[in-house]
Parts: C-alpha cells; sequence; structure tokens
C-alpha cells in the first residue's frame, strides 16, 4: 500500500465516521412540535406565539423559534391557543363499585371520558374515598386511568357514601386519615370534608388534624349552613392559609354580603389570610346573582373547577371549559381564567404553611 493510497483510505474512514455522526445528529430531538400557537402559561411566564416540542410525552421545549426538521411531527396551530394540561380539582371519579346512590360509586363518573375532550389532563377526586376504601379507589380507578388522578381523602373512613356514612361522627378520625395520605404521598394531595349536617365543627377539626400531620390543605364543602359554625370562624379561625373553600359562589353559606352583593366580610378576610376560593360548580353551586356581582367586585375563584358527578355532567356544569366559559363571560380574561385552572394550588398551599 502507497502511501497516498493508505492517506485515502484513512480519509474514507473519516469521512465515513463523520457521516454517521452527521446521521446520528440528524435523527429528530423532538416527536411532536406544535408550531405557531399562542402559549399561555401563567407558571412560567408565557404569554406569546410560541413553538412548543415534545419528547416521550414531556413538553422539551418551548421558544419563539424550533426549526420543523428538528421534529418527527410539526402540527400547525395557528390561530389556536396552546396552555399547559388543564387542572380540575374538584371531580368525583370513584365510579365501577356498583353502589347506588354512593360518590363512592353510581354517582360518580369514569374520568377519561370527561378529561381530554377539553384539555384537561389532570383531576383531583374530592373526597369520594376515605381511608378506609382509598386504596379500593386508587386499585380500581387512579391505576388505571389514563387522566392523571389525585385524591382528596374524605374525613369520614368510609368515604362519600351518602348520609349513613358522612353524618357518622365516629369515623371522622384526623389521625387514621393522615396516616392514609402519607403512605401515598404522591397521589393523596388533600382531605376533603363536605355535605355535614350537624352543627359540630368536628369534620373541620379532624379535616385540619388529618391536614397538618399530611402537610397538605383541607378543602371544605360547609355542607348544611348552623349558626353554630358560621362561615365567618370556618375562614378565619378555623382553616389554615393555603386551605381551600368550594362553592364560592353557591350562597348557600352566607358567601355574599347582603347590603353590597359582593363577597361576604368572612371572605374578604378570608382570601387576606390565604384562604383559597374554588368554583366547582356541581348541581346546585354557581348561582349567577352571586357570580356576577362577586367577580365584578374582584372576587375572582383561585381555581375553576367543574364538581363532576353524574348529576352536573348533563346538567348546567356539563366539563370545564363550559365552567370556564362562565368565568370568561363575567369579564375575567382568557389569560387569568386559563391561570386559574394550570396552577398548582396544592405546591402553593405547601409554601404558604412553610
Ligand atoms: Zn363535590
Amino acid at each position: 500500500m502507497t502511501r497516498n493510497i493508505l492517506i485515502q483510505t484513512m480519509i474514507a474512514l473519516a469521512l465515513a465516521a463523520g457521516a454517521n455522526a452527521f446521521a446520528q445528529q440528524a435523527e429528530p430531538a423532538y416527536d411532536l412540535l406544535l408550531r405557531g400557537g399562542h402559549v399561555l402559561d401563567d407558571k412560567n411566564h408565557i404569554d406569546g406565539v410560541m413553538g412548543v416540542a415534545i419528547k416521550d410525552g414531556k413538553i422539551a421545549k418551548v421558544a419563539a423559534y424550533i426549526p420543523p426538521t428538528s421534529a418527527l411531527k410539526t402540527v400547525e396551530v395557528k390561530g389556536l391557543y396552546v396552555t399547559p394540561g388543564l387542572i380540575d380539582i374538584h371531580v368525583h371519579v370513584y365510579a365501577g363499585t356498583g353502589e347506588r346512590g354512593s360518590y363512592a360509586g353510581d354517582l360518580s363518573v369514569p374520568p377519561d371520558g370527561f378529561t381530554f375532550r377539553v384539555g384537561v389532563t389532570t383531576v383531583v377526586d374530592a373526597g369520594c374515598s376515605g381511608w378506609r376504601n382509598f386504596e379500593d379507589f386508587k386499585d380500581r380507578i387512579i391505576d388505571r386511568s389514563k387522566t392523571r388522578v389525585f385524591a382528596m381523602l374524605n374525613i369520614v373512613g368510609a368515604g362519600m357514601r351518602g348520609g349513613h356514612y358522612e353524618q357518622n361522627m365516629d369515623d371522622m378520625d384526623g389521625e387514621a386519615t393522615a396516616a392514609m395520605a402519607l403512605k401515598y404521598p404522591n397521589t393523596i394531595v388533600g382531605i376533603k370534608t363536605a355535605h355535614f349536617a350537624g352543627p359540630e365543627w368536628k369534620p373541620v377539626e379532624q379535616a385540619v388534624i388529618a391536614g397538618t400531620k399530611a402537610n397538605i390543605p383541607v378543602m371544605v364543602d360547609f355542607g348544611v349552613d348552623h349558626p353554630e359554625r358560621p362561615l365567618y370562624d370556618l375562614l378565619t379561625k378555623k382553616l389554615r392559609p393555603g386551605d381551600i373553600y368550594t362553592h364560592m359562589y353557591s350562597g348557600l353559606r352566607h358567601e355574599q354580603d347582603p347590603v353590597t352583593l359582593g363577597p361576604s366580610k368572612a371572605f374578604i378576610e378570608g382570601r387576606q389570610r390565604g384562604i383559597y376560593f374554588d368554583v366547582g360548580q356541581g348541581g346546585g353551586s354557581f348561582k349567577w346573582s352571586l357570580a356576577v356581582p362577586m367577580i365584578k367586585a374582584g372576587f375572582i375563584p383561585d381555581s375553576i373547577s367543574t364538581d363532576l358527578h353524574v348529576t352536573s355532567m348533563n346538567a348546567a356544569m356539563k366539563d370545564e371549559l363550559n365552567v370556564a366559559d362562565k368565568i370568561m363571560a363575567i369579564g375575567v380574561p382568557l389569560k387569568q381564567v386559563v391561570a386559574e385552572m394550570t396552577p398548582d394550588s396544592f405546591s402553593h398551599g405547601r409554601k404558604a404553611r412553610s
């Protein structure tokens, strides 16, 4: 072999290696590129036309320009809004047990039929299960759904299974509830108290014990209105900053000031303390006569949620975007409405207490 041939061979080998490296480089970095859409992402302070690149099912890059050659597939979404997956923090999805008249049964719905079609990727089941039946719920629904399902544990050990269970104060155990929450810290994100008809504070107090031990927020559906446990005391004394008051526009428990028609003193002082206020429309917890004057007075929701269940799904509620439309119709801008469906209220709550 002459020296020349040797050199040529070396060059050829080098070129081959280079070409190989080039081929590897040319492999698209992303699986999917959404191009030309208006990205609204409050958490990351983005409000403008951006490319969104996705790799292995996750957002890999958001930038003003991402070349189409860097993705296997490009979808033009000019003229559309692109948001993070929406979060609905109040749903009822412990379906499939066969129990009649129960939110741990026939009153709940399977999550996947109601989520992705309206941009929701994550839901929080608001207290269908308690510490006694959470693991059944997890096995039956949470672990099998494509929707990411978190849970708030009901302070009632048996969960949301009707009056016989939900009024049983002997089954409201903050310690046992906290122990279950701590066993599944990646799935149980809150404690729920709901539907209580008595004058006692026990459900709220035990829920706060559980929430404090597990360092997660408490969500309150304040049940039947009682002078012995006024809303003012709930929001200014009993709950902690970061806890959540749901059904904020229900008008069932003095949410509205009777003179100004804006938020009551309890609401104003509660918000100043750091209590969060959630819509939770459901079957009967959204009144225009409250929502309009309260929103006009500046009392907008911290979170827009559905309170999805078998009754609300075909009534005025329907789905997350329908509820969001109502809040927009009253005057809250789109950007803010999207923010109210995408923040991580729970990490805010944790931060507020740590
Ligand atoms: Zn509910």
